[in-house]
């Protein structure tokens, strides 16, 4: 029997269900755009290989960088793991580990096993998390705890009959100098038949940005360069809010993420071909390394605390 369903948890589900007429693309339509973007890889590949770039990883924050500031992008620090930015790493594999699991795990038994898996890879976040202190344990523990509870409050059971997958990566091509490639967070069905069934979900704290829409509709590009086949909807879920912003993936969508993706790429050619970098004074010159050199920043972030009088 079907256990009851809070309100939210019916909202998502109603949501996710399969609409009654099977969604089905136009074949041509996807392999002429399939085409145009291997057309479009080769050429760029060509260019980049001319100026000694022989290999490009091309992902969501690649795609979001480079089109916000080229300076920024160029001197991006290096990440340093701290309580804010692992946590949704530790919650989102919580998360993967709660769809695999048998059984009703208590929030806080996912997050402390997630926390023990990731603190044994040997990356800097393992490092991080190995050597946290017993206060900031804590910390880490209750605010990833509390995204796994938002998750099982605003998601019904996933039971495997949905298919569900977390933490999803795809690539493509599985070889070459340019590769297209990311990580969902969790992806529920799958093509059949030739009818797309997928749906493709990021989870978010926080409010709403425009390039969340961005991200999903690159994921479900990707997704149909390896299958074929395009998902039928794509959805940020903010979990603060117990809401999904859905899109029904169409033909356009898939062209507006293509446009993006190659805005993109072709940005980066154009650098490593010897063009200068444009300043773009945005959010990211709060931490950007160049602030102290950087006058367009500099005025940008005055302008905001209001004391550029
Ligand atoms: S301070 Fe702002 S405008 Fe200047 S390089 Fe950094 S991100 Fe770009």
């Amino acid at each position: 029997m079907t256990p009851a369903l809070n309100p939210t948890q019916q909202r998502t589900l109603d949501l996710l269900r399969r609409p009654p007429t099977p969604t089905v693309f136009d074949r041509a339509a996807i392999d002429h755009l399939i085409d145009e973007v291997n057309d479009a890889l080769e050429m760029f590949t060509h260019r980049l290989e001319t100026v000694g770039v022989d290999s490009l990883f091309v992902n969501k924050t690649f795609i979001s960088s480079i089109l916000g500031c080229e300076d920024h992008h160029l001197h991006r620090a290096k990440f340093v793991p701290n309580i804010g930015t692992t946590t949704g790493t530790v919650a989102h594999r919580a998360i993967e580990l709660l769809i695999g699991w048998r059984g009703e795990p208590l929030p806080s038994v996912l997050v402390d096993e997630a926390i023990a898996r990731l603190s044994e890879k040997p990356n800097d976040l393992g490092d991080f998390l190995a050597g946290l202190s017993d206060a900031d344990r804590a910390d880490l523990t209750n605010a990833a705890t509390d995204r796994v509870v938002k998750f099982t409050e605003s998601f019904p059971p996933l039971s495997q009959r949905f298919i569900p997958v977390a933490e999803s990566s795809i690539r493509w091509p599985e070889a070459g100098g340019i590769i297209l490639g990311g990580k969902s967070d969790l992806t529920l069905g799958r093509a059949e038949n030739g009818e797309s069934r997928k749906v493709i979900i990021d989870l978010k704290t926080g409010g709403s940005w425009p390039n969340h829409a961005d991200d999903l509709r690159f994921y479900a590009l990707v997704d149909t360069l390896r299958t074929g086949i395009p998902p039928r909807l794509i959805a940020s879920f903010y979990l603060d809010a117990g809401r999904a912003v859905p899109e029904t993936v169409t033909t356009e969508t898939l062209r507006a993420a293509v446009r993006r993706t190659f805005d993109a790429i072709h940005r980066a050619v154009e650098l490593a071909e010897g063009q200068s970098p444009q300043r773009l004074p945005q959010a990211s010159c709060r931490w950007c390394p160049l602030i102290a050199e950087c006058a367009e920043g500099s005025a940008w972030l005055a302008e905001q605390r209001g004391d550029d009088d």
